[in-house]
């Protein structure tokens, strides 16, 4: 009988980046025994990297700001299919939740009138996301980790132990769920480093795992980024919605290779900087559509003055949603107005001062010398599209993140509904602090009110069976790397940023191809840190959340925010009332079509009849009063 270290808690949170942090502190501060884990090192989340900053309608730099302008602008950049309820709660609580941070003891920067700063970005009408410089996600981990040392240390002087309420298990994975009749009973994984297994028995279990993106190739995601919470989630019954919305955010380093995809901040296109092709043409005024000519600039002397005078002009097109600039960017690059390395140029050195662009963007000055040895201050930077979010994710109710699994949560990445079918910039931030708490104080609240059920045998000796399979097969079974690099290929070249129905078909015969091939992955070498085996655990996360994005995208005849088809370009509204939804049935992934929530009429009535116009179909339209929605 393998030796398995065993441990018995409340709720055991999955995944260290902000969502996790945040709903962990919920969890201990309802009195829960809480565990937190972490298949990186603790610290070394995505939230890390953020750069940009966490939106939040505080009003200090525009007064005009409110949470009524803050929703407007996400379901527009949702294109209408976000989970209004979710919407709604982010942009109510999200200015809460930054102030909570600074009771933390998070530092942002200020306004000179020592109000907490906002800066600009893509689709928010004013500047609201609160930030410290370009390193905004690193103050917020290093907030919440210092919350949980301070909640450590009143556990230490009650208890005589730091982790009596709370205890982070790092570089540690999750491989299993278990589910006992329907409900939450624990999850199974391994040490990183060890290899040695772990159980965590516990009635409530909250996923906070982040994305996707390491099925890609070019991705601003780092390693760990490979789809876990949204395949535990499946395996456990659980759905996963709208998963063929993935953000390809426009500016990612092409050059050199070995850094492609690496982020470059959409702060810089906040500040100031503009994008231009290889003729020196600003050419984002010729890619404006109609759902949003009427609130950006349409001439270069317009968009500058903006900056100045915002309430007197309207943004420049370099703000528009991720989504719009991405495809602009790529329709450059193939009409031959691209550099040869496949990117478009960002300029902020003729747009601010060398010292302010060191200093409102060190990181990115810091980033560009090291790694492209470009000098931003001096040069433009080359920029293309990198895989970045993705907005699908884990079916969840809005007010309480609880999945379609009794005793399983969901916050943050790897959650689905809040950003529809394009997330803004600076959304994350703010999603993961609201929905992280909710999703703590929930799961707290479902640990309260159920007995832990007891995880059976033949469940835990199956997890172990299949950790082991790959180690089992050896050397002669398929390579682990060929095979992820594969998959990065048939999703980059097949399911990437425009897509098309052949193609589509074509990635989802690939994928089955590789899926029969997963099954006989094996690697050699034992348990002690093998990232090899590690790898071949992920693969089926891997391919499995990828044949979700792939036959969801095939199955969406539209183009919709984080969605391009080529075949059918534009909106379709029927389409707009349609949820498509993931599920596990034996081996393969079903959908079916489910319908969008409807908006509540006082929320409708936040928005102009021309507006809705635009996105609703005929039926809808008809219930609508035309001078006030
Ligand atoms: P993460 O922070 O990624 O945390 C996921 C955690 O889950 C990690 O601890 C990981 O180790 C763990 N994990 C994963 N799988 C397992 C497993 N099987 N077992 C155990 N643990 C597991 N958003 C903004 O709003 N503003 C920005 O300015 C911004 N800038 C960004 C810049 C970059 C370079 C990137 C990549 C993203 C940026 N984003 C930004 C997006 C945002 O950072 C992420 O969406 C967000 O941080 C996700 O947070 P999370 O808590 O959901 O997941």
């Amino acid at each position: 009988m393998t030796n398995i270290e065993r441990h018995s808690y409340d709720v055991v949170v999955i995944g260290a980046g902000g969502a996790g942090l945040r709903a962990a502190i919920e969890a201990r501060l309802a009195g829960k025994k809480t565990a937190i884990i972490s298949k990186s090192l603790f610290g070394k989340a995505h939230t890390v990297m953020a750069e940009g900053g966490a939106a939040a309608a505080m009003g200090n730099v525009n007064p005009n700001d409110n949470w009524m302008v803050h929703f407007r602008d996400t379901m527009r950049g949702g294109k209408f299919l976000n989970n209004f309820r979710m919407a709604e709660l982010h942009a109510k609580e999200a200015p809460d939740r930054i102030w909570e941070l600074e009771t933390y003891g998070a530092l942002f920067d200020r306004t000179k009138t020592g109000k907490i700063s906002q800066r600009n970005f893509g689709g928010h009408e004013y500047p609201r996301l609160a930030h410290v410089g370009d390193r905004t996600g690193l103050e917020l981990i290093r907030t919440l980790q210092q919350k949980i040392v301070s909640l450590q240390q009143e556990d230490y002087r009650e208890f005589g132990d730091y982790d009596a309420k709370i205890r982070v298990f790092a570089e540690t994975t999750i491989t299993e769920l278990f589910i006992e009749d329907g409900r939450v009973a624990g999850c199974f994984g391994y040490y990183r480093e060890s290899g040695d297994f772990v159980l965590f028995d516990a009635p409530a279990i909250v996923l906070a795992t982040g994305g996707v993106g390491k099925s890609y190739k070019v991705t601003s995601n780092s390693w760990e980024y490979t789809g876990d919470g949204h395949a535990l989630a499946l395996r456990a019954g659980a759905t996963l919605i709208n998963m063929e919305f993935l953000q390809f955010h426009p500016t990612g380093m092409v050059w050199p290779p070995s850094v492609k995809g690496i982020l470059v901040t959409e702060s810089v296109r906040g500040d100031g900087g503009v994008l231009k092709n290889t003729k020196g043409e600003r050419f984002m005024f010729n890619y404006v559509p109609d759902v949003f000519r009427k609130q950006y600039a349409e001439t270069p002397e317009e968009a500058d003055r903006w900056y100045e005078d915002p309430d007197n002009n309207r943004r420049p097109p370099e703000l528009l949603p991720r989504d719009e600039v991405a495809r602009a960017i790529n329709s450059e690059v193939k009409e031959g107005r691209g550099t040869p390395a496949g990117g478009v140029l960002l300029d902020i050195a003729s747009r601010l001062p060398a010292e302010q662009v060191r200093k409102r963007l060190p990181s990115m000055y810091h980033q560009f010398k090291e790694l492209a040895d470009v000098d931003i201050t001096k040069q433009p930077m080359e920029v293309g599209p990198t895989c970045h979010y993705v907005m699908g994710g884990v079916e969840v109710d809005a007010d309480t993140a609880q999945a379609h699994v009794e005793g399983l949560f969901a916050a943050g990445e790897v959650s689905g509904g809040m950003h529809g079918s394009n997330r803004l910039g600076g959304n994350s931030l703010s999603d993961l602090l609201v929905f992280g708490k909710r999703a703590g104080e929930y799961a707290a609240k479902f640990a309260d009110a159920h007995p832990r059920k007891k995880v059976s045998a033949a469940t835990v000796e199956a997890a172990v069976e299949t950790a082991l399979a790959p180690l089992n097969r050896g050397e002669s079974g398929e390579n682990p790397y060929t095979l992820h690099s594969e998959l990065q290929q048939v999703m980059g070249d097949l399911v990437g940023i425009i897509r098309r129905q052949g193609e589509l078909e074509q990635s989802l015969g690939r994928l089955m191809e590789l899926k029969e091939r997963a099954k006989k992955v094996g690697v050699g070498g034992g348990r002690r840190y093998n990232p090899g085996w590690h790898l071949a655990l992920d693969l089926r996360n891997m391919l499995i959340v990828s044949e979700c994005t792939a036959k969801a995208a095939l199955q969406r005849e539209e183009s919709r925010g984080g969605h391009t088809r080529e075949d059918f370009p534009g909106m379709n509204p029927q389409w707009r009332l349609v949820n498509l939804v993931c599920s596990l049935e034996g081996e393969d992934i079903a959908l079916t079509r489910q319908p969008v929530p409807t908006m509540r009429p006082e929320l409708l009535g936040l928005f102009d009849y021309s507006e809705l116009a635009k996105y609703m179909t005929p039926e809808e339209l008809s219930g609508l009063d035309k001078d006030g929605a």
